[in-house]
């Protein structure tokens, strides 16, 4: 199986020809060669592994070759070609700064840069990683790179371009290599293929084409490592088991829960990922880019954008057509804030689940509020505020402070105005209780459509409310106190943060929420005002000071204690 581990090195391009997904920069660059109006000293900046010192090499090649094709490539048949070919001109000299970045490295290349070369026009001084030069390195450089002799081109390669210093910079001609398209490297891992008698699926070569992020020699060192796993047969399933790469397979699953509003079946799902040993998190970005490509798809503008095989596009198309716009954008959003709030989270897998259970929920028909009632019928009596504010229901998640699930159909034509439709809920009795504490915000809420309003209101104002609000929960001791100390920060003109101390405030805080926001957006007459909860320190950190403060404190991280001094009859003082 070693004779796979070679294409890194053995299809490193050697004529402008084979080098991937460069072509503008080589045509530029050959046309230079062409009309013989070159610079002395060039820097090609862009990530790694996407061809600058190949480029370099075979570049230095080119302007030392005796008979230059028609098209600006070297022949690879004359002295000075197979000098370079066989790795013995005297006209290339390379420097890794990475490794060699004392003035005693610069200084003995520099001694180097007088000679005349033998054979052809130029001696071609390849720097990599140019911005690791020591500062009294780059001086030394400097000097040589102001005035250099006639035969002399300098081609310094860097992935930092921000690092290399200005006076360098303002001496060269710039190319910024970009990243190289999945396309393309698709097509030359193919090629790479062809030539080495491997058997591949294309599915499998995207797969390795995303993995390397833009690098073809990672492609094709991920490739190497594949066709040897494999035995030479390279298949989608082989690579995604070899890489612990998140098959696809479970994205198109989760979506087809989302559209069946199966919440079972999707958690199922997620425990299936997570129990592969699937971080969380990549599942929580990955299934966003799903969502992401599906809305792509449902344009045949759009469609080339989804990097993936011809016969996965497909499927994309059709799962698309299943999904409306509406449903793929809040799908985006849920996935986006569930992301954003991810890292701070400390249950994160509730977090994955509740993000789920959500996302189920866009696609659930309406139900507590008209039992019998078709989601087409439903949609038809939808819109007024009464009945939106009275049966709020319950959104326990930190990805949703707009307590608004729509409740679309799943066909592809669901109607724009579902964002307005009352949620559903399929956790009853999160929403009977709901009802039951109820008693302001139902008979309170008038029939003037607050939610498309959307009048300035300050942080004052919005604090105002908040504690009227407070004031509104009745017995809930826990929900108020968290309330009282702990005060929302307005980010933008309507989306404001609660910072808390733990999750079951957080709980505490998404559970009212429900009834909350409503409160909020109809005394405030903005309908769009939007809440996020985060754990982590509050910003204005309130001291303990008396024995009061402190067992509020303490009481506010374990609401137990509460308990325990209720029951004990304990006093704080
Ligand atoms: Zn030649």
């Amino acid at each position: 199986m070693d004779n796979y581990i070679v294409s890194a090195r053995k299809y490193r391009p050697s004529t402008f020809r084979n080098v991937v997904g460069q072509k503008p920069f080589v045509v530029t660059l050959k046309n230079a060669i062409i009309t013989g109006k070159l610079a002395h000293a060039y820097l090609f900046c862009g990530p790694r592994g996407v061809g600058k010192t190949s480029c370099a090499r075979i570049f230095a090649k080119t302007i030392n070759c005796l008979s230059l094709t028609d098209e600006g490539d070297a022949c690879n048949a004359c002295e000075s070609c197979i000098s370079f070919s066989e790795h013995r001109s005297y006209n290339i000299h390379e420097l890794d700064a990475a490794s060699n970045n004392s003035v005693e490295d610069i200084r003995s290349l520099i001694e180097q840069v007088w000679m005349p070369p033998a054979i052809g026009k130029y001696k071609v001084f390849i720097i990599d990683e140019v911005h690791m030069l020591s500062p009294a390195a780059f001086n030394a450089f400097l000097k040589t790179l102001e005035e250099p002799p006639r035969h002399i081109v300098f081609i310094l390669a860097t992935t930092e371009k921000h690092k290399v210093l200005p006076t360098i910079l303002s001496r060269c001609q710039i190319y910024d290599f970009a990243r190289i398209s999945i396309a393309d490297m698709v097509d030359h891992l193919e090629y790479v293929a062809r030539q080495e008698g491997i058997s591949v699926e294309t599915e499998a070569l995207h797969v390795i084409a995303q993995k390397a992020d833009g690098g073809m020699r990672d492609a094709l060192s991920i490739f190497d490592q594949v066709a040897s796993f494999s035995n030479g047969n390279i298949t989608y399933q082989s690579v995604i088991n070899n890489l612990n790469v998140l098959d696809y397979e479970y994205y198109f699953r989760l979506t087809d829960c989302i559209l069946q509003g199966e919440v079972r079946q999707a958690i199922l799902t997620l425990n299936e990922i997570l129990s592969k040993g699937f971080d969380g998190h990549n599942i929580i970005t990955g299934l966003s880019s799903h969502f992401r490509d599906l809305l792509v798809c449902r344009d045949a503008s759009t469609l080339e954008l989804i990097e993936v095989g011809s016969s996965t596009r497909e499927r994309y198309k059709n799962v698309a057509q299943l999904c409306s716009e509406d449903l793929l954008f809040r799908a985006m959003e849920l996935a986006n804030n569930c992301d954003m709030n991810y890292r701070l989270s400390r249950n994160k897998r509730l977090l994955l689940e509740l993000t789920l259970i959500q996302l189920c929920r866009l696609t659930i028909p309406v139900e507590n509020t008209a039992p019998t009632a078709t989601p087409a019928k439903s949609k038809d009596a939808a819109p007024t505020a009464t009945e939106s504010t009275a049966t709020a229901p319950a959104t326990p998640s930190a990805a949703a402070p707009q307590a608004q699930a729509p409740a679309t159909s799943t066909t592809a034509a669901a109607p724009q105005r579902s964002s307005n439709l009352p949620p559903s809920t399929s956790i009853k009795n999160l929403s009977r209780a709901a009802e039951a504490t109820s008693s302001t915000t139902a008979s309170t809420s008038s029939e003037e459509d607050y939610r498309n309003l959307s009048s300035p209101f300050n942080e004052a104002d919005l604090i105002r409310e908040w504690d009227a609000y407070a004031q509104t929960v009745g017995d809930n001791d826990y929900l108020k106190g968290t309330m009282a100390n702990h005060k929302p920060v307005l980010m933008d003109d309507y989306f404001f943060e609660v910072c808390v101390y733990n999750t079951i405030q957080e709980e505490e805080l998404l559970n009212s929420s429900v009834k909350m926001l409503p409160f909020l957006r109809q005394h405030l007459k903005n309908g769009k005002i939007r809440m996020s909860v985060r754990i982590g320190e509050t910003t204005a950190k309130k001291r303990a000071y008396t024995p009061e403060e402190k067992f509020q404190h303490l009481y506010n991280v374990n609401p137990a204690l509460g308990k325990l001094k209720d029951e004990f009859n304990l006093k704080t003082d």
